[in-house]
């Protein structure tokens, strides 16, 4: 052990393996609980195993530090933001490694979405210039009408393991800009990007007891703390709809604001005049990135029947291709799961098809590596009444389902709970004005299976969530509107 940061001799090697050492020895007196490699199952890190008291602890320091940053001009949190921005680009390599090594997925894509957790950050220090309130036209002669649009205050975040880094920056960044104090509960999976943003935020400058992390294995515990406390006005969760459903219980004696970004079904629709070429590249992309773990994963891949055959050939080749393998190895295309349990739930979803009906015609079971990595299958024959259409797969399955009409697609794709994005391919202008605004979800992509930005709402309807984060809305989350009303005025 390095005594000044209890640095064990097989954590030296790891990126931010200081800052690590770092939260740990601020944290002493807790336990710790093990991170491990999801592609080796190596141990990587130990880290702080908090409890209530360090979250109750947690909230009181934000509480402390919510005057103060609230009181900064826009322009100096914007400054601040802007530093934190410069670090992590920095050192945008390092996190990139530690983001695989904690979740598992190709270098490439933790390379990517450090660039896209970046892009918040900026747009949040932009926009905390500019939050600006109204003046409402008066409806008395002695009264003058005005808007103020203040910072919520203390908030709560829990993030998921899949996205570890983006789905921290895409709470902090608002939260921030807005002059609101934050306490930010990161996956178990995945703390160790959240550590390194963490120390990087202190370094920009960004005052103690403005970011506050709590990492722990008892996620329910800080959840009630978090939901249940008086001074966390809000509450922004990412992760299942099963825990946010929870979550929204939990707030409701306290009334708090809340920000749900929960769980997709999302359809991939590929209509008969569609490009294919472009359809079978958009369905890898939506279906295989971060091995099928995201929540806008394409979860459903309708087809129209004239081309169903020929998309499902020319689909199950390129499937073929993938090169399954460890997230830091180069030409890995798909990573290993999460953890074992996911595994065991592809594996259950996929016999569970079969035995009804389903046709493997890729894949369809464990990969040859063991552990964590399942094979790039794809499954035809699919019918709604499989366990595998109604929920989220999060693995790398593709079931296709057949469609004759424009009606029955979309009946088929609004047939959920969820609703966040829906893909479809087309070329046909009415086609694809009576599709989008048919399709019950907050996002609908055409002809692409790429589309987040900063710059553009992010969110979902029916059990998807509640809420919108980045864009021009995203601010609106973390701020209270007051209306001023000014009586007594001479004339
Ligand atoms: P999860 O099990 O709901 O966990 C998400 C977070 O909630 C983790 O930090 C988890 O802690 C914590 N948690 C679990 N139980 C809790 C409780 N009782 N009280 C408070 N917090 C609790 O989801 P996940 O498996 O990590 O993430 C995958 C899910 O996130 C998928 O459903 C995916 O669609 C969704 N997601 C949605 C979006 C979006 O923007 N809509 C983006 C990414 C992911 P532990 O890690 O300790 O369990």
């Amino acid at each position: 052990m390095n005594a000044a940061h209890g640095i064990a001799p097989a954590e030296a090697a790891l990126p931010f393996a200081e800052a690590i050492g770092q939260f740990r020895a601020a944290h002493a007196a807790a336990a710790t609980f093990t991170v491990r490699n999801p592609a080796t199952g190596a141990r990587l890190a130990d880290v702080p195993d908090l409890g209530r008291m360090e979250a109750g602890h947690a909230i009181d320091l934000a509480r402390k530090a919510f005057t103060g940053w609230a009181a900064r001009t826009a322009k100096e949190r914007c400054a601040l933001l802007r530093g934190w921005h410069r670090l992590i680009l920095d050192r945008q390599e390092e996190l990139a490694r530690l983001l695989t090594l904690e979740q598992g997925k190709p270098l490439a894509e933790a390379r990517a979405e450090i660039l896209y957790g970046l892009t918040f950050i900026e747009w949040f220090a932009e926009e905390a210039r500019r939050v600006y309130g109204d003046i409402i036209p008066t409806h008395a002669a002695d009264k003058r009408l005005l808007v103020l649009k203040q910072p919520v205050g203390v908030v709560g975040a829990i993030t998921p393991w899949n996205f570890p880094n983006a789905m921290v920056t895409r709470k902090v960044a608002p939260a921030l800009a807005a002059g609101c104090t934050i306490v930010l509960k990161p996956a178990e999976e995945t703390p160790l990007s959240a550590i390194a943003l963490h120390a990087l935020a202190l370094e920009a400058g960004i005052p103690a007891g403005v970011v506050n992390l709590v990492t722990t294995s008892r996620p329910g515990d800080i959840g009630e703390v978090l939901t249940a406390s008086h001074d966390v006005r809000k509450l922004s969760f990412t992760g299942s709809t099963e825990v946010g459903r929870l979550l929204m219980r939990q707030c409701a004696d306290t009334i708090k604001k809340l920000s749900l970004e929960l769980g997709g079904n999302a359809p991939f629709i590929v209509f008969d005049d569609a490009d294919m070429d472009a359809a079978v590249a958009g369905a890898i992309a939506a279906k295989f990135r971060n091995s099928g773990q995201t929540c806008v994963s394409a979860n459903r891949i309708l087809v129209q029947s004239r081309v169903y055959a020929a998309f499902a050939e020319r689909f199950r080749s390129a499937v073929a291709t993938l090169e399954v393998g460890d997230g830091m190895a180069p030409g890995t295309g798909v990573g290993p799961l999460i953890n074992a349990a996911a595994v065991d739930k592809v594996e259950r979803l996929v016999r569970d098809a079969v035995a009804r009906g389903a046709k493997i015609v890729q894949g369809g079971a464990r990969h040859a590596l063991g552990g964590n990595f399942y094979q790039p299958t794809v499954l035809t024959d699919v019918r709604p009444d499989m366990a595998i259409t109604g929920q989220e797969i999060f693995g790398p399955v593709a079931p296709l389902m057949v469609f004759d009409t424009d009606r029955e697609a979309i009946h088929l794709a609004n047939d959920t709970r969820y609703g966040l994005v829906s893909y479809f391919y087309a070329q046909d202008m009415s086609r694809i004005w009576r599709v989008a605004e048919a399709l019950e979800c907050g996002i609908v992509v055409l002809n692409s299976a790429t589309f987040s930005s900063e710059a553009t709402p992010f969110g979902g309807v029916k059990e998807s969530g509640i809420g919108r984060e980045g864009s021009k809305y995203g601010l609106d989350e973390y701020v209270e509107i007051k209306y001023f009303c000014m009586g007594g005025l001479q004339g």
